[in-house]
């Protein structure tokens, strides 16, 4: 692995062209996002002076710290991590997307409180597409219902799908899911038609992430292969 951040970040950016090219996909349409959780502030300044400014946070204590400690207007913030009712109001107008919306419940905390901010708050809903217990994510049957609770939200916009696939050590076996997770948009686009616009997939990790641009991720949460392990 390179050396600093600046050379990891370089690596993962040729990487995320290469794949593109390979899937004939434009680069432009693909966001990188650097999970920065467990990393210190300073880590993350110096991404930012390496051109990173879209980061991912699943913790909103760490995340409200991390804020404080990089106070570069260019930086958008992302919330990945699993969601809590009472943690929401920490949230909503400080980032830029919640990936992991994954209730109804949830859904109405975060356009109460958005309404009482008077903005629209950017939502992806997550996705359990392996059935695993320990992961967060509403059901694929459950999808369609959470999208339709989601609109009848004016301050929440849901901007597409999230998931997060079983582990597995190499990127292949992740490839059935991306591709579920877009197949899942794509039904859910063409059922709900101009109501809705689910252009986002925030799918593909270190390990996997050129399979996920391959199956049409348009949002990558990459740590390790930027900040090293954790
Ligand atoms: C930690 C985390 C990532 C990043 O995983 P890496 O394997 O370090 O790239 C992505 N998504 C979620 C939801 C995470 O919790």
């Amino acid at each position: 692995m390179a050396e600093t951040i600046a050379e990891r970040l370089l690596a993962v950016r040729q990487g995320i062209e290469q794949a593109a090219a390979q899937a004939g996909r434009d680069p432009a349409g693909i966001r990188l996002v650097a999970v920065s959780k467990t990393k210190p502030a300073a880590e993350i300044r110096e991404a930012v002076a390496a051109g990173q400014f879209d980061f991912g946070e699943n913790y909103g204590q760490e995340l409200r710290d991390k804020m404080a400690g990089v106070s570069d207007p260019r930086v958008r913030w992302h919330f990945i991590g699993q969601l809590q009712t009472n943690k929401v109001k920490y949230l909503v107008g400080q980032v830029a997307l919640i990936h992991s919306a994954d209730s109804a419940k949830l859904i109405r905390e975060i356009g109460k409180r958005a309404a009482g901010l008077n903005l629209v708050q950017d939502i992806l809903l997550e996705v359990n597409l392996g059935g695993e217990e320990s992961k967060s994510g509403v059901a694929e049957d459950e999808v369609g219902g959470l999208i339709e609770a989601a609109l009848t939200q004016p301050a929440v916009r849901v901007r597409g799908l999230m998931t997060m696939p079983p582990y597995f050590p190499e990127a292949e076996p992740s490839r059935p899911f991306y591709r579920r997770l877009c197949e899942l948009r794509d039904r859910e686009q063409a059922r709900l038609g101009g109501r809705v616009n689910l252009s986002d997939l925030s799918m593909g990790l270190s390990h996997d992430y050129p399979v996920a641009i391959a199956e049409g991720a348009t949002l990558l949460r990459v740590g390790t292969a930027i900040f090293g392990a954790r």
